[in-house]
């Protein structure tokens, strides 16, 4: 798709793109966000600390920037912006008065995509601004579509590898419990095999809803780890608030009243899940937490299916 399409077409599905420019003197910012404020949410910064606050706050999809400040250059706001995880995605474009070469080469070295140069043109300043956004956004659709599992749009299992990791190293330091729940849909071959692979693909769809729809906190996450089985990872959350969640995917499921006439467990679609939490620690591993959630699934399969179990070190109960 040309670039301008793209940006309507982004304009018409999503949002105003976010410009944040950064220079110590007001009557350049005026001049810039002329050009930008009719298409852009336009964020402003006079100096380099708050250049930062304001790129990590509103996580702006670009960033104008120039060199020239007191206290903190360009430079360094760059250097510092590309170091934080929270920024290093967001393209920067140095806006200098200079012309030298070693200016631009030492702003691209410390990880520019572009420079304009002062007094600027108008038109060449938002054709670029324009390109490297477009670049951004694509980046931006892209990197989530790795993220996503396609038939469900819960997160993948790849996402959830990751939150996995970043949540056991979170409740680690916190000293705080993270809860597990594997969710697998009861005789789902059997369902497959009566109403079809696409009804199956649409079962799935809607036990992906219900699951969302159950957990409650922005940072709890649920992904399709494969097949028929998703998972829901809670990250400060402890057996009492884990069952609470259980049940309420249980009951979210049996609501969809999905009809599933060959199962032996009810006569709608159904779940069983395994719970298991544990507060991290070096003495023990994420794989760990996982092996014992689907430990608990599996006494939950065994008990009859539709309903949950939570792992205990000592006996897993049917819960
Ligand atoms: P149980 O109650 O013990 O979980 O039995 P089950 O039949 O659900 O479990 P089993 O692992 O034997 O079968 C899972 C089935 O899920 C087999 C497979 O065809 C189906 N399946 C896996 N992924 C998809 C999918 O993306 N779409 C559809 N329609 N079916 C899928
Ligand atoms: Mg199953
Ligand atoms: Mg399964």
């Amino acid at each position: 798709m040309k670039r301008l399409e793209f940006l309507e077409q982004f304009r018409r599905d999503k949002r105003r793109p976010v410009l944040l420019i950064v220079d110590d003197q007001p009557i350049n910012i005026r001049a810039l966000n002329e050009i930008f404020k009719d298409e852009f949410d336009v964020v402003m910064a006079t100096s380099g600390g708050q250049a930062i606050e304001q790129a990590r706050a509103q996580q702006p999809d670009i960033i104008l920037l120039d060199i020239v400040m007191p206290e903190m250059d360009g430079y360094e706001v760059c250097r510092l912006l590309n170091q934080d995880p929270l920024t290093l995605d967001i393209p920067i474009i140095f806006v200098t008065a200079e012309t030298e070469d070693n200016v631009e080469a030492h702003g691209f070295e410390v990880g520019a995509v572009d420079f304009i140069t002062k007094p600027f043109n108008p038109l060449i300043v938002r054709a670029r601004v324009m390109t490297h956004l477009t670049l951004k956004l694509q980046m931006d659709i892209m990197r989530d579509m790795v993220l996503i599992d396609g038939l469900t749009g819960l997160a993948n299992r790849r996402r959830f590898d990751q939150a996995l990791k970043g949540d056991w190293n979170l409740c680690q330091r916190e000293h705080k419990p993270l809860a597990l729940l594997m969710v697998d849909v009861d005789y789902f071959k059997r369902y497959n095999d009566t109403y079809g692979h696409i009804a199956g693909d649409e079962c799935l769809k809607l036990v992906g809803k219900a699951l969302q729809s159950s957990v409650r906190r922005t940072s709890d996450i649920c992904c399709r780890y494969g097949g028929e089985e998703f998972c829901c990872l809670l990250p400060f959350t402890d057996e009492e608030g884990a069952t609470i969640c259980a049940n309420n995917i249980l009951q979210a499921v049996r609501d969809l009243n999905i009809e599933h006439e060959s199962s032996d467990a009810a006569k709608v679609v159904t779940v069983s899940i395994g719970q298991a939490f544990v507060v991290p620690s070096a003495a023990i591993t994420a794989e760990q937490l996982l092996l014992y959630a689907d430990q608990a699934l599996y006494v939950s399969k065994q008990h009859g299916r539709n309903r949950t179990s939570i792992f205990c070190e000592t006996e897993t109960k049917d819960n």
